[in-house]
């Protein structure tokens, strides 16, 4: 029996795997269960080599759980005890400190830092046992044996077998791993895809209403997984079937692709676009990062860019180091390196699907647009290259490129500044009416109805630089979304002018947060008499604002609407008319009051002109002030006549609705009183 001290030259590592590991505890099975496949494989290769000439037999590794203990067994090349005190007994732990401090929460860090795989297991171990045989001809068996202190002992064995088991007594805290089901699920996680068969209990099947083992090993994983085979040789339902596998309650995926490269890394994968319902479904699957078969993570930020991680499906590479931080990840240049290629076979496979098959294409565009979308966001790469691919959808449900739509519009969406105007809508039954008169005056409309188009449009924009610009269809009247020509002043004159404003906009719902401005132009006997618009500043504003924090400048600002009468149209005109015999007498008193009350305003103010404040006499500081009270309690005597008027004016009342109808803006009572009303009036 031999003694001895394990290697560490700096500080004694256990307490630190004990305590600080403790969150990633589970990571020890997958440590303990690699380094049996490994030597698994490396048997394999030896014999490929003609080194190894003994029989292989049957190389699935077993992982047993016993009363207290969990044992990895495995038929792999075995260890005589030269190479456990070369392997296991001599640690390295130069410069130990400081990397512990700085990661000390972290054991994927700390155990590739230190290649310390095998002493994982002391995370959950009071003591853990080797018993181990080498392949090589004659080799002595060996049992080396510790108990968490830097202590072990070492001593030969009567194993038979070649390979190596290794025992971990649980400690009392760690007995949850002493569950069966806990182990397999850990299995299942991270060695469902290891390329040896690893077994774990036995196969289940139900008889006479009960579940009952049989003689069967159940095995965890598969072992060639489809991403390890050649892409020529598989077909769609192969990868249709592998989809399944990794995600069995989602719906068929939209497109794939098989990443395999060699040079300047060693990358295989494949990736899915899947069929996005919820929101939901993006955060509950994601892509599995693999190295060499071995499950590393899910979270997978910093390794592809950020608009791919709504794909799903599994990335292996050897080149990203299994035991590694997060950080790390991050700078490490292979890792960059993976990211530009992902990012541009994405964008290779796009086009090429684009281009072999644009109906395809159109058909599954509106489930990929999201992610698409996101990625000329955020990726200037993939904007430049899929910039001739994406798509626009105009309301008629027709396709078009950004290329192919600027030449369909150009001849009639020019307005008078040369801008080019893209016209949109984001719901195509709120915004009918819109989009009906847009288009009567042959505009084509696009539809831009998810939730990234907002961002996108600001982003087109600017890509398309200040000869274009987006405007949805009811951010103003027809004449003005596009306007051929300068705006001819309203020819009404200036008491009329006031007189239809005062009616309707004294009539305007009092709505919390929401602003009406009453403008009156002349849009021709055949438009509608009263419209409700947004300007397109303000509500991208708010749009920008809700998505983005930063903004509540604008969240917080009422809703300002425009409320254009048409007076041009009979009704406005009949209102006109109507309004003018009803009020005519008593205003026409009160605004000869107003006219002499302002002559007299004038007067004084250029009588003050070029005066210092203290130089005013003070008889005729109170003039001015008492008759600016006057003109306002005119204006205000004015205004009341003009509303009294209209409250009782059903066509008003109806002409407003309507409008807001149309903007799906009348809603409960209000609604409710509508509809009696229009009943009245039919
Ligand atoms: P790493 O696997 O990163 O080298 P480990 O601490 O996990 O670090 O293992 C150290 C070494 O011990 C391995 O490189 C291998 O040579 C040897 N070893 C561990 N487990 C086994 C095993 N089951 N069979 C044969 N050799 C093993």
């Amino acid at each position: 029996m031999q003694k001895g001290t394990i290697g560490v030259t700096t500080e004694n590592i256990f307490p630190v795997i004990k305590q600080f590991l403790y969150s990633d505890r589970e990571i020890f099975l997958r440590e303990i269960v690699s380094n049996a496949v490994d030597a698994t494989q490396k048997l394999k290769t030896l014999a490929s080599k003609g080194d190894f000439k003994g029989e292989m037999g049957d190389l699935t590794v077993h992982v047993t759980i016993g009363k207290d203990t969990i044992t990895v067994s495995d038929r792999g090349i075995g260890m005589t005890a030269a190479e456990i005190d070369k392997y296991i007994n001599q640690i390295a732990f130069s410069g130990a400190n400081d990397f512990l401090e700085k990661y000390k929460n972290d054991a994927n860090a700390i155990i590739g830092h230190f290649g310390l795989g095998f002493y994982s297991a002391f995370m959950v171990s009071k003591k853990v046992e080797i018993i181990t045989k080498s392949y090589q001809d004659g080799a002595q068996a060996v049992k080396w044996s510790c108990d968490g202190s830097p202590e072990f002992q070492l001593s030969d064995s009567d194993k038979a077998d070649r390979g190596t088991d290794i025992i971990l007594y649980l400690d009392d805290d760690s007995k949850e791993y002493l569950q069966e089901s806990t182990i397999q699920g850990l299995l299942k996680k991270y060695c469902r895809f290891l390329p040896v068969k690893i077994a774990c209990g036995k196969n289940k099947i139900w008889k006479d209403g009960k579940e009952v083992e049989t003689a069967e090993d159940n095995i965890i994983n598969n072992v060639e997984p489809l991403w390890a085979k050649t892409p020529s040789e598989l077909k769609d339902e192969d990868y249709k079937g592998f989809y399944r596998e990794l995600y069995p309650m989602q719906d068929e995926p939209l497109f794939w692709i098989h990443l395999n490269v060699d040079f300047p890394f060693h990358l295989t994968g494949i990736l899915y676009f899947p069929k996005i319902k919820t929101n939901l479904d993006l955060q509950k699957n994601r892509i599995q990062l693999y190295c060499n078969q071995v499950f590393v993570t899910d979270t997978v930020d910093g390794i592809v860019p950020d608009f791919l991680t709504l794909l799903h499906g599994v990335i292996d590479s050897p080149d990203i180091p299994l035991n590694v931080s997060r950080s790390y990840l991050q700078s490490d240049s292979n890792v960059k390196k993976i990211s530009g290629y992902i990012t541009k076979k994405v964008a290779d496979r796009l086009t090429a699907i684009f281009k072999n098959d644009r109906k395809e294409f159109e058909q599954k565009w509106d489930d990929v647009k999201l992610f698409i979308n996101y990625g000329m966001l955020t990726e200037e790469d993939f904007y430049s290259k899929m910039e001739k691919v994406a798509l626009f959808k105009d309301t008629d449900g027709k396709y078009f490129t950004f290329e192919e739509y600027k030449k369909l519009i150009e001849g009639n969406q020019t307005d008078k500044n040369k801008s080019l105007i893209y016209l949109y809508a984001t719901n195509k039954e709120e915004q009918y009416g819109y989009i009906e008169a847009a288009r009567n005056k042959g505009y084509s409309v696009l539809l831009m109805d998810n939730q990234l188009d907002v961002p996108v449009i600001g982003m087109l924009e600017q890509k398309f630089g200040n000869s274009s610009r987006f405007q949805r269809v009811d951010s103003d009247s027809v004449d003005n979304l596009i306007a051929k020509e300068d705006n001819k002043p309203v020819d009404l004159p200036a008491g009329q002018l006031r007189m239809i404003t005062k009616v309707f906009s004294s009539q305007m719902p009092k709505i919390e947060k929401v602003d009406f401005h009453v403008d009156a132009q002349s849009l021709g006997e055949s438009s509608l008499p009263v419209m409700v618009t947004c300007s397109e500043y303000m509500r991208r504003m708010k749009d920008m604002a809700a998505i983005q924090p930063g903004m509540n400048f604008y969240g917080d600002m009422p809703d300002m609407y425009t409320v254009i009468l048409n007076k041009d149209h009979k009704l406005i005109k009949k209102v006109l008319d109507d309004a003018e015999a009803a009020c005519d007498a008593k205003v026409k008193p009160e605004d000869d009051k107003l006219n002499s009350l302002k002559e007299r305003q004038a007067e004084l103010r250029k009588a003050r002109e070029g005066k210092k404040d203290e130089d005013v006499p003070q008889a005729e500081k109170d003039e001015i002030k008492e008759i600016d009270g006057k003109i306002s309690e005119a204006e205000n005597t004015i205004s009341g006549i003009y509303s009294e008027y209209a409250a009782g004016n059903k066509v008003v009342h109806e002409l407003i609705d309507l409008a807001l109808l149309q903007n799906g803006m009348l809603k409960g009572e209000a609604l409710a009183a509508f509809i009696r009303r229009s009943v009245e009036l039919i």
